[in-house]
């Protein structure tokens, strides 16, 4: 295990900001883990792990210990009737994993494809596309404590998953590193193909026909087609959640603001697009220096080149503050800030 000090942190996160950490660390087991956080202890550096950095602004420098997770390997751990439950270490890429369900006749994660990113992080934000979130099959999470290092395992439940959220970010926020995590596939297709995008994709299509792999292939040319590739314009994705409103709230939106894209949820609250509300108020395509908003994506901001973490923020603040002004609405920032 060795420790690099002063490490440059640019290459570790897909908005390319420039940042350091006091320190940083790979890890290929749970053993090189312990002793990371035993190093960190004694050097009194907080643990800041990091995945593939496509959901964070490193808006300064780290003055932590950052664990970079190269462990690897998925595991069959349990096979009843259809279902098939794997493990799968935290290092693994997301959309790797996904391929390899596939492959294996294992169906569940179609939808969810081409999401940037570790598995380890996947249960952070519950990731979701496409009408499908991380939390449909998720059986479990297993971390280690990073106070103690005493093994941790979450239940779905425990995880209190959300709409790109979970107890993660809340009371179990800094606390641990995720080391694996178990799903729950079946090798019996089942197609969630209600959300928008697809189903106009597959309006022509006889849904009878239709394969876990034709979603898969639908998802990464729709992906491919409409997003911007973080090597090419540095960016996190979504830069702001979608608000989730009140019903009666949403109602009145939309009667003053025809067109706006209204989702409504289960439990009865109204998901708005908050690219609608960017774009309405202006700023979509807006650039100052090296930070701005895509031209074809207002939920998506970019930097341009030499554009700094704190730049991206305060763009971000002027956007909400618009938001806010005219449709009485705070957005919310999806990926992790650090400043
Ligand atoms: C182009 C693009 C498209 C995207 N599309 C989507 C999308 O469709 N849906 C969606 O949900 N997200 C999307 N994202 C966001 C991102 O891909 C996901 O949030 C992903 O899960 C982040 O993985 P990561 O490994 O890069 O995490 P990082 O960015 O490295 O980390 C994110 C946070 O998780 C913490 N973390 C990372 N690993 C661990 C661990 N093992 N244990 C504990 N904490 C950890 C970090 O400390 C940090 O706070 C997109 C991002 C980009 C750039």
């Amino acid at each position: 295990m060795q420790i690099l000090r002063g490490e440059p942190l640019q290459p570790y996160n897909t908005l390319s900001f420039q940042a350091r950490a006091a320190a940083l660390v790979r890890v290929g087991s749970d053993e090189d883990l312990l002793a990371a956080f035993r190093w960190a202890a004694e050097h009194g550096l907080p643990v800041v792990p990091l995945g593939q950095g496509s959901n964070v602004v490193l808006a300064k420098d780290l003055d932590a210990l950052v664990v970079r997770q190269d462990t690897r390997g998925i595991e069959i751990i349990g096979e009843v009737d259809d279902r098939v439950s794997l493990r799968v270490a935290a290092g693994e890429n997301w959309h790797a994993l996904v391929q390899w369900t596939l492959q294996q006749g294992l169906y569940g994660l179609q939808n969810l494809a081409l999401i940037p990113g570790t598995v380890g992080a996947a249960p952070i934000q519950n990731i979701g596309a496409y009408g499908v979130e991380l939390q449909s099959c998720l059986l479990r999470v297993h971390a280690l404590v990073i106070a103690d290092g005493r093994s941790l395992t979450l239940s779905n439940a425990d995880c209190e998953f959300g709409y790109r959220d979970s107890v993660i970010k809340h009371s179990l926020r800094d606390k641990l590193v995720i080391t694996a995590v178990d799903l729950q596939l079946s090798r019996v297709p089942e197609l969630s193909i209600g959300y928008p995008a697809l189903a106009e994709a597959f309006a022509q299509a006889d849904a009878g026909s239709l394969t876990p792999r034709d979603v898969f292939n639908t998802v990464v040319s729709i992906r491919r087609g409409k997003l911007p590739d973080p090597a090419v314009e540095p960016n996190a994705g979504s830069f702001f959640k979608n608000p989730l409103v009140p019903a009666e709230q949403a109602r009145v939106l939309i009667a003053q603001f025809p067109g706006l894209p209204a989702y409504p949820q289960q439990d009865g609250r109204v998901k708005l697009a908050a690219a609608w509300m960017i774009d309405h108020c202006g700023w979509k395509g807006y650039r100052q220096d090296d930070i701005g908003i895509h031209p074809e994506h207002a939920l998506v901001l970019v930097n341009y080149g030499n554009g700094t973490g704190e730049q991206m923020l305060s763009l971000a603040s002027a956007v909400a503050a618009a938001v806010a002004d005219i449709f009485g609405i705070q957005l919310v920032i999806e990926p992790r800030v650090y400043r």
